[in-house]
């Protein structure tokens, strides 16, 4: 059983780590996928880089300090949590984990599609939550787009209750193991009347469908606040000022939770939900 298991590996993540460990506590990092912090060519505004820093170097040095205290840093994918008796459940692409108190510091990556009609649609019939909006899709005809493991997460959760289901890679090759019909072709929009409809490809051969769910990339802290009942509000997540989410023992730190998306708040609200989650497991421990 992990102490504390934090979900991402960004200024958050580590931060959060850096704390939790000097708490003398198990503590274990989990990141996939890309960071924010790799996006940025050169850091000039963080404290103590007289020179500026990149954002590939601060991320690497941000793991291997992690690394050397003591924390497991693992590279994988996380595609679920759960929370059974006081104790989450953490499912990834390689293996399970039980931990007492999770953080989620995972970014803020919501990745939509650069597709002419998405915008457009967004509630009305494009979801970007299989848990949240599978439910009004019961016995209808639905499209996924994306072409990864959260893709097909998604269409595990949805082929219980749609009729059926398209994964739609948009001129990708899908990265993993699937089970479902997929069509590769390129999308050249989606197009409907009051709800999504249809979509076209590039070569003007078109889809019916009643509703499309985008899973683009990996699934976000958004994702499984939500899946948990975690309270969110424009796909932010709530916390008050220790970090703590709606359900105990749950935290989140770091662009996860909008405000000022700049490294400096991200290192803050990590240190923050670090001690906390640490708090949280030595209480319930004495
Ligand atoms: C182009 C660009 C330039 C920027 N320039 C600056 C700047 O100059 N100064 C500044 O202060 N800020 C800058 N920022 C913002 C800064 O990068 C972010 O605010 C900061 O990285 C947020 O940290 P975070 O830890 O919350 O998230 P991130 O850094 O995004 O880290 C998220 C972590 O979660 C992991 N993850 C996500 N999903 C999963 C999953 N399903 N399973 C496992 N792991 C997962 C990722 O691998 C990553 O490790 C810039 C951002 C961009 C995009």
């Amino acid at each position: 059983m992990i102490d504390v298991l934090i979900i991402g590996a960004g200024p958050a993540g580590i931060s959060a780590g850096i704390y939790a460990k000097r708490s003398n506590l198990n503590v274990t990092i989990i990141y996939y996928g890309e960071s924010n912090l790799e996006k940025a060519p050169k850091i000039d505004n963080y404290y103590g880089f007289e020179d500026g820093i990149s954002g590939v170097d601060l991320y690497k040095n941000g793991i291997e300090q992690a690394k050397k205290i003591g924390i497991d840093v693992l590279n994988e994918e996380v595609l679920h949590i759960e929370l059974n008796d006081n104790c989450f459940e953490i499912t990834t692409n390689i293996s399970s984990y039980k931990s007492k108190s999770v953080i989620i510091a995972s970014g803020n990556k919501k990745l939509k599609p650069d597709i002419d009609g998405i915008k457009d649609f967004e509630g009305k019939g494009i979801s970007y939550c299989a848990i949240c909006d599978g439910f009004f899709y019961k016995n209808k005809n639905i499209a996924i787009i994306g072409d990864g493991r959260f893709a097909i997460n998604e269409a595990d959760y949805l082929k219980n209750i749609v009729n059926s289901i398209t994964i739609l890679s948009n001129g990708k090759t899908i990265n993993s193991d699937c089970n479902y019909n997929v069509n590769n072709k390129k999308i050249k929009k989606v197009t409907g009347e009051n709800t999504v409809n249809k979509v076209v490809f590039d070569d003007d051969t078109f889809l019916s469908i009643d509703g499309i769910f985008i899973a683009l990339g990996e699934a976000g802290g958004v994702d499984f606040a939500k899946s948990l009942g975690v309270i969110t509000n424009n796909d932010n997540i709530i916390v008050n000022d220790k970090m703590e989410t709606n359900i105990k023992g749950l935290y989140s730190c770091g662009n996860t939770t909008g405000g000022l998306l700049q490294i400096c708040k991200a290192v803050y609200e990590g240190a923050v939900a670090g001690i906390s989650a640490a708090n949280f497991v030595k209480k319930n421990n004495s």
